[in-house]
């Protein structure tokens, strides 16, 4: 069998440089390289400022091009293909993103990679191959309601139009530098020339973030959000773990792609916050006191608004805990 690549929504990333030219001005700053470490990310407050809905379109529109040449097609709200209604699934997940007022849609692309995809303004890309895979191995709709949810929380949480900042911030970063250099040596002409790439071309910067893929970081922090949709729109969040435990069997050894996290530290990382918001028992947990778990259990609590959903699951199960003290 062909390897395949598994990760999904990291597809540009199979032509190396397409990665790693962003990556190296991210590294350059000094920022960014370092594998990221297990914690609970807070909840992404969306900025939907004319300015940033701006840039969401226009990269948007850059990376829709792409699907289109691929023949990609939008998705019928009853379209059911290999047995999931990818639409019906989108929606029912939008609902409990922090944009739901985005026009989320699916669409479809001939692949034989799993893979998915989100764009900044709601399109939703799912290869063929993705479906194929999800159902060849007799998957339940949860495990595709997860790979969706990952996509919805790369939207939500602007993960592209943070990275076209901080590409923004370092190319201006770069500018000045070299035209202080110029300055300092007394050469007019440079002067002028480095002062002129100030003013970013913008075009180019929108490309580099259409093309480049997500940051560890961003990755395991679209996991995490990816478990609250989930738990949030009523289905299994465990199914998360099953299916990154079966993506580890594709696991990707180029040296490129360790620039994002391996599966194994997703699935790792997925495992230890399902512990943490109590959907799995704890190694050895049968010996944890129900003050342990309750602790844990409103640890898990604070990172909802009162009164919402997750919230009150676990508020559930925190009386469930009490009743047994
Ligand atoms: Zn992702």
């Amino acid at each position: 069998m062909r390897k395949r690549n598994f990760d999904w929504d990291n597809r540009r990333c199979q032509t190396p440089l397409w990665c790693l030219t962003p990556l190296l001005l991210v590294c350059a700053a000094g920022a960014g390289c370092a594998t990221p470490q297990y914690a609970v990310r807070p909840t992404p407050v969306p900025e939907e400022s004319a300015a940033v809905l701006q840039i969401e379109r226009a990269i948007s529109a850059l990376q829709a091009k792409d699907f289109a040449r691929q023949g990609a097609r939008p998705l019928g709200w009853d379209e059911s293909l290999w047995g999931f209604e990818v639409q019906r699934i989108v929606e029912r997940l939008s609902r409990v993103t922090e944009r739901p007022s985005l026009r989320y849609r699916a669409y479809l692309y001939e692949d034989d990679d799993p893979n998915a995809a989100a764009l900044a303004d709601g399109r939703v890309y799912v290869s063929t191959g993705m479906l194929n895979y999800l159902a060849s191995r007799g998957s339940r709709v949860d495990e595709l309601a997860f790979v969706l949810a990952h996509e919805l929380a790369h939207t939500a949480a602007q993960h592209l139009v943070k990275r076209y900042r901080r590409i923004q911030q370092q190319n201006l970063l770069l500018g000045l530098v070299a035209a202080g250099a110029s300055a300092a040596t007394g050469d007019a002409g440079g002067t002028a020339q480095q002062a002129g790439r100030l003013a970013v071309d913008a075009a180019s910067l929108l490309n580099d973030v259409a093309l480049s893929g997500y940051s560890q970081e961003q990755e395991l922090e679209a996991d995490q959000l990816g478990i609250r949709y989930v738990i949030q729109a009523g289905f299994d969040p465990k199914a998360a773990l099953a299916l990154l435990t079966d993506f580890s069997r594709f696991e990707n050894p180029w040296p490129f792609l360790r620039t994002h996290p391996y599966v194994i530290q997703r699935r790792d990382n997925v495992q230890r916050y399902l512990i943490d918001t109590g959907v799995l028992a704890a190694p050895g947990s049968t010996s944890a006191t129900p003050a342990d778990r309750i602790t844990q259990l409103r640890e898990a609590q604070r990172l909802y608004p009162v009164g919402s959903v997750s919230w009150k699951n676990l508020q559930r199960q925190i009386e469930e805990w009490e009743g047994r003290r």
